[in-house]
């Protein structure tokens, strides 16, 4: 089935485009700190405005729980996607009175404006038919480039959907293109890295990625688990606490590739010492006591892993290595977000997503020269899973009958 996307929309002069975007970015004292996603549509509005369409800009922020809170207003946001545009963005506190309407209604060609947290009203998180149809109000068409909230059935990704002609817009384009053909048939040799916190969030992952992968590489907190269930002593490290019932075909995987060392420290006193410890093969073995746990990849893994980036054709990465926002815990997630940004873009296929791997490939300066960034975390790891995502499945094929 195909993807209907912006470009299929006829006639965009004067049409009023309700779009949805990602501007879930984190915000102290009216900042925006973090505007990856915002930069990421701006191609969707450019494209749409550029036609002369009106746009209106639905989103979300934070969790305020179906309540108006002044702490979770999106007006810094439409501030900053202005500066980001280069074009006004109006900031309308409301989800559909009156005066939003009316405002809307005698807007000129190329004119965008941003409508209040779509979370103030309960109608968003229940998927409520009667809040999309408040929201339709707004526009003759929908466009959904919010990939990375497509995840979750709310009503301005699903119920929308029923009331206005959808489309896709160019990041969720893209998204579904890229992250659709890591699966498909990636180039070989092929890697992919999983690390992270917590295993039990990446179990399907995993599966998935072993199925179409030659190498699954494993590191940060994920290996912990793996190492008590093969009886290795691990300290204060943290661990995610899965059954055994659920490890097991991960134990079972071949092409998994555990680390070869470790580092070990003291994750509550950093400045602490350190020092990288082996993974011994066969019998059980202690890594560490506590208070030291593993805090990241050791040096020889680095290496390793390094090496095998290098030679592959394909590389996806979700995940830190390790507890990389303490700099001394750093050097595993950096070395492999260094490895994968001097390969890709040519050589190599390197596609990178996940809230805090995003955030590390930042860190690095080399986010350039990756190939694709993913704007999705949850939705990310869902779609690989070859979960249907509510938000993605209205946007495909013919169009519906619109009630
Ligand atoms: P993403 O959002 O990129 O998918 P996760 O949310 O799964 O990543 O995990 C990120 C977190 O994992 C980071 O905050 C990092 O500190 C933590 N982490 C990675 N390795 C370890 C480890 N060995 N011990 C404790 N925490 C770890
Ligand atoms: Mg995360």
């Amino acid at each position: 089935m195909k993807l209907r996307t912006i470009r299929d929309i006829k006639g965009l002069r004067d049409k009023k485009v309700l779009l949805r975007i990602d501007a879930n970015v984190p915000v102290k004292d009216g900042k925006v700190l973090d505007e990856f996603r915002l930069w990421a549509v701006r191609p969707t509005i450019e494209y749409l405005t550029g036609r002369g369409a009106v746009v209106v800009i639905i989103a979300h922020l934070g969790r305020p729980d179906g309540k108006r809170n002044e702490k979770y207003t999106l007006k810094p946001i439409a501030k900053r996607l202005s500066q980001i545009l280069g074009r006004v963005v109006t900031f309308v506190p409301e989800l559909g009175g009156p005066h939003a309407k009316r405002l809307v209604e005698a807007a000129v060609p190329g004119q965008v404006f941003m409508l209040e947290n779509l979370r103030f009203d309960r109608g968003e998180e229940s998927n409520g038919g009667s809040f999309a149809k408040k929201l339709s109000q707004f526009g003759e068409v929908y466009v959904n480039d919010g990939f990375a909230v497509s995840h979750r059935a709310h009503a301005s990704v699903s119920a929308i959907t029923r009331f206005l002609p959808s489309y896709a817009g160019l990041l969720m384009e893209r998204e579904l293109k890229i992250l659709g053909g890591l699966l498909a048939k990636p180039k070989r040799p092929s890697v992919a890295i999983i690390g992270g916190a917590k295993i039990g969030t990446k179990i399907g992952l995993i599966k998935k990625l072993a199925a179409a992968y030659d190498k699954v590489l494993v590191g940060g907190g994920l290996i912990n688990p793996i190492l008590v269930a093969k009886r290795f002593e691990i300290g204060n490290s943290l661990l995610d606490k899965v059954d055994q019932a659920t490890l097991a075909p991960i134990l079972k995987l071949k092409n998994l590739v555990m680390p070869v060392d470790v580092l070990v420290g003291n994750a509550d006193k950093p400045a602490a010492p350190i020092r990288s410890v082996p993974i011994a093969t066969g019998t059980p073995f202690v890594i560490c006591r506590k208070p030291e746990g593993i805090v990241d990849i050791g040096p020889r893994t680095m290496l390793a892993w390094g090496l095998l980036v290098k030679r592959a054709k394909t590389v996806v990465w979700n995940g830190p290595m390790g507890i990389f926002e303490v700099p001394r815990f750093a050097h595993g997630t950096m070395a492999l977000a260094q490895a994968i940004a001097s390969r890709a873009k040519g050589r190599a296929l390197g596609v990178v997503g996940g809230g805090e791997t995003v955030e590390a490939m930042y860190k690095t300066g080399m986010a350039k020269w990756v190939d694709h960034i993913s704007t999705g975390g949850g939705a990310m790891l869902e779609f690989l899973e070859g979960k249907v995502l509510p938000g993605v499945k209205p946007l495909y094929g013919r169009m519906k009958k619109i009630v």
